[in-house]
């Protein structure tokens, strides 16, 4: 029976940056993954242009039941560390806003790249593959159609479950639940948001404008889109991660002009609301925003009470969604293998020694704008960094 230092479950991104960092380390690796190609869901990301880190990550854009854990993964595996890895291997690499890097060369080239670097260092794939059964005797055994093959470790890299269509599944979560492994419940993050039945502002869908989004504590400032269905854009993904059933988020609609003082100005004039509302807003949003008697009002006549309620829409708007998008919309899962049975300096159970667990099945998720697949990266990194060869 062949037999590997590694055995690596999924060819995803932290997949294959953990087979290719272990193999350079010239470990034997081996790779299985039910999809017939590597990286499936890499070609996809950031619309097929792979925004794959940012220049500004700390261990405040990620989210965790217990926030310190990727503090030292983080460290180690620095900000532009991919980018620089991209360039040594002829990619390269463009700076967006908000610190967002992108391939130049596009999300099939990276996944591209690390397979065949991968191929070259060794590393044997085994696609297409349906493991059946995996057990720990003195080492690993992944039992799939083929065979039975050993690996003195096992890196589980097996993803969440957002978008399905490229081969997500909870197979992870049952590994860790077979090695006695806690789950946080995995929930969609970085998806839109639905309204339900009787939307209001389904007329709206298709426009968007820069908004700061609230749930709770936290906040974002970027783009707010109107769909037919609820709220997307970037600013809705991002505090997705954090709302809470049943809860309202705060849409402040202006938040680089202040309603109070444009409105004050406009006091001494014979404006009516919605002409006001027009400089302020999109013209079909600030037709709606406000009821049609108070948008016909002039603004000098309006009353203190129709002021205070038409600045809060304005710059504090409490929207309450029905739900999440779900799965097929989301960019990523929150929640997953609880990070306190496993190290943060090594990705490796503490529980199960030669068990590992890399990338967005851990309990840690990103912020939108390249935190997830830095996380891969990184996580992957660490890990590989500590594997042992077999004796
Ligand atoms: C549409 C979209 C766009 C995105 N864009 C970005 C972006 O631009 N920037 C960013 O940072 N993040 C982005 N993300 C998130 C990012 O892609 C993921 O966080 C990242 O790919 C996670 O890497 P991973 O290795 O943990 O999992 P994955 O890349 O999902 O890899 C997991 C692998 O495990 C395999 N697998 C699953 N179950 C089994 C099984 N039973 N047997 C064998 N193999 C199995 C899967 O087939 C898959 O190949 C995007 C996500 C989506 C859905």
């Amino acid at each position: 029976m062949l037999g590997y230092d590694v055995v690596i479950i999924g060819a995803g991104a932290s997949g294959l940056f953990c087979a290719l960092t272990a193999a350079r380390r010239g470990l034997s690796v081996a790779v299985f993954d039910h999809n017939t190609q590597t990286g499936k869901k890499l070609k996809v990301t950031g619309g097929g242009r792979c925004n794959f880190g940012n220049t500004r990550v700390t261990p405040e854009n990620f989210l965790s039941s217990n926030p310190h854990f990727s503090v030292s993964a983080l460290s180690r595996f620095a900000p532009l560390a991919f980018k620089e890895f991209l360039e040594q291997n002829g990619l390269s690499s463009v700076e967006e806003g908000h610190g967002q890097l992108f391939c130049r060369q596009g999300a099939v080239a990276v996944a591209d790249l690390l397979e065949r670097l991968c191929q070259e260092a060794g590393v044997h794939f085994y696609m297409n593959a349906r493991i059946k059964n995996i057990e720990r005797r003195e080492d690993f055994r992944v039992t799939y159609p083929g065979g039975t093959v050993p690996g003195k470790n096992l890196v589980v890299a097996a993803g969440g479950l957002a978008w399905p269509q490229t081969g997500s599944s909870c197979f992870g979560y049952g590994v860790a639940e077979t090695f006695g492994l806690d789950l946080i419940e995995p929930r969609p993050a970085l998806t839109p948001l639905n309204m339900g039945q009787g939307w209001q502002m389904a007329a709206l869908s298709g426009i968007s404008l820069p908004v700061r989004i609230q749930f709770g504590k936290t906040s974002f400032e970027d783009a707010l889109l109107f769909t037919h269905k609820g709220l997307s854009g970037p600013a809705v993904l991002q505090i997705s991660s954090y709302w809470q059933q049943g809860k309202p988020v705060v849409v402040n609609l202006t938040p680089d002009q202040s309603p109070e003082d444009i409105l004050a100005k406009a006091r001494g004039t014979k404006s009516q609301v919605k002409t006001v509302l027009g400089k302020l807003l999109p013209s079909r949003l600030a037709a709606m925003i406000a009821p049609p008697e108070l948008g016909a009002k002039p603004v000098a006549q309006l009353r203190k009470e129709e002021l205070a309620w038409l600045v809060k829409r304005l710059t504090a708007w409490e929207i309450t969604p029905k739900e999440l998008a779900g799965y097929k919309k989301a960019e990523v899962t929150a929640g997953g293998v609880d990070t306190k049975a496993i190290s943060s300096k090594t990705m490796e159970s503490l529980g199960v020694p030669g068990l590992y667990f890399i990338g967005e099945i851990l309990d840690v998720t990103g912020h939108l704008g390249g935190y997830n697949l830095h996380w891969a990266w990184a996580s992957g990194f660490v890990a590989a960094q500590s594997l042992k060869e077999s004796q």
